[in-house]
């Protein structure tokens, strides 16, 4: 499949002019363009920030591209007038517990009329899917919450689609091609902003917009002070376009760097980088300083192959090594390698636990109680421990009688009643990272 690098065309240029003396463009004006594209460089307006994003091929190629933070399709809201009903409303898809607990992931729509947000949430959940359907996603299923924000568009689906001239005014500006491709499906940052900080907590957010059209876009340089480090735009009614959200997550939660590279951009020269999935170093030099992804070199990955040093990554053609020859982090479609996935559970437990129970740690209880916990990651082990010493017998009981402990002693001294949770997992082998696998948490029990 070929690469859509076209810039902007005349037609879209007199769509855009349209827009903007119609007034619907939120703000100064849209930085759109870049100077070098000519007509538009009349406007003579401050640019707004401008973001690297990544835009996605169809055959899964991945390159980079430059979008301005804000847009100009953004529907007109009206201030100081009672709120379009449904909008900014939150339902829980998943639910797998606290906030505090779990992995926050918050989806919102675009381009979704107030008839539409049934559909929209029938979107949503089938993307949720798709990206889960992908290891280590898939095993680690019980970290995630998923919450749906509604954002209520005037009008139904988003400008560029299935055309240039097609311009749809919606609540988060959702638009085609941005940077002047088609594919690269572009949003307003601060509306995201405002929609995503409605649900409970967010780590991570996926703007899921209503159409068909194959596109998305990876933001992974936005920090938002509602906590998330990464937006991913997805086409809603597009299967293809939920390797975006697996691509982009590998990058605000396994904190992973890009793998393909780019012809032309040279040698890198600069210092090891800090990401675990590209190296300057050789595949010898990585197992003498048993660093980076040395534990895993000449090991099967899911990816296919064999991880070792494979050169080019990190957009360098040479001078920077990948582990494999095509994971997920170069080309959609592909699973993670073997260093990505250790990468991306490490992630995981950043933001969830592998422990929780609905009796707050802490809590006073008696023989009387029961006492129940959840380990949302299949196989995880538990141990228990009363005042520091290990009760094998009750190695994997998640559910407790607490008369079964046979306390003795005075009420008033209560004992320390200890779980400890560990996920035992292979695919994380760095003892560092292993660290953030184990969990506990203590109660007083008295007789
Ligand atoms: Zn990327």
């Amino acid at each position: 499949m070929h690469r859509t690098t076209a810039r902007t065309t005349t037609r879209t240029t007199t769509a855009l002019l349209a827009a903007v003396l119609a007034g619907t463009a939120l703000g100064a004006a849209p930085a759109w363009g870049r100077p070098a594209d000519g007509p538009q460089s009349v406007h003579q307006v401050e640019p707004r920030p401008v973001h690297q994003v990544e835009v996605f091929a169809e055959d899964g190629g991945i390159s980079r591209a430059q979008a301005p933070a804000g847009s100009p399709y953004l529907a007109d809201r009206p201030q100081g007038v009672a709120p379009v009903r449904g909008d900014g409303e939150v339902t829980a898809l998943v639910h797998n517990g606290e906030p505090a607990a779990k992995l926050d992931v918050v989806v919102v729509g675009d381009g979704y009329t107030a008839q539409e947000q049934e559909k929209f949430r029938a979107d949503a959940t089938a993307k949720w899917r798709e990206l889960t359907a992908v290891e280590p996603y898939a095993a680690y299923r019980g970290l995630f919450n998923v919450w749906a924000v509604s954002a209520v568009s005037p009008e139904s689906g988003v400008t560029g689609d299935p055309d240039q001239a097609t311009v749809r005014h919606t609540a988060l500006g959702s638009y085609f091609w941005c940077d002047g491709v088609e594919r690269l499906l572009c949003v307003d940052e601060k509306a995201v902003e405002s929609y995503a900080a409605r649900a409970p907590q967010a780590d991570l957010v996926l703007v899921v917009a209503n159409t068909t059209k194959y596109g998305g876009a990876g933001y992974n340089d936005v920090k938002s002070p509602v906590g998330y480090e990464g937006i991913a735009t997805v086409s809603g009614g597009n299967a293809r376009s939920g390797q975006i959200a697996v691509h982009e997550i590998g990058h605000s939660l396994g904190k992973l760097a890009d793998e393909y590279a780019y012809e032309g951009q040279g040698t890198y020269q600069g210092d090891e980088p800090a990401e675990a999935n590209i190296s300057t170093l050789t595949a010898e030099r990585m197992r003498q300083q048993g660093t980076k992804w040395a534990r895993w070199l000449g090991q099967a990955s899911p990816d296919g192959g064999t991880v070792g040093t494979y050169e080019g990554g990190g957009y360098y053609p040479t001078g920077l090594y990948r582990p494999t020859e095509n994971s997920i982090m170069r080309s959609l479609g592909r699973e993670f390698n073997l260093p990505g996935r250790e990468a991306m559970i490490a992630g995981f437990y950043r933001h969830a636990t592998p422990l929780t129970s609905p009796t707050p740690a802490g809590s006073r209880l008696t023989a009387a109680d029961r006492l129940t916990v959840d380990l949302p990651v299949s196989g995880t082990r538990l141990r228990w421990y009363l005042d520091g010493r290990e009760l094998p017998r009750l190695a994997d009981r998640t559910s407790l009688d607490l008369a079964e402990l046979k306390l003795t002693g005075p009420r008033s001294r209560p004992h320390a009643l200890t779980a400890v949770a560990t996920d035992p997992t292979p695919a994380v082998a760095d003892p560092a990272l292993r660290a953030k696998l184990t969990a506990s948490l203590s109660w007083l029990v008295a007789r």
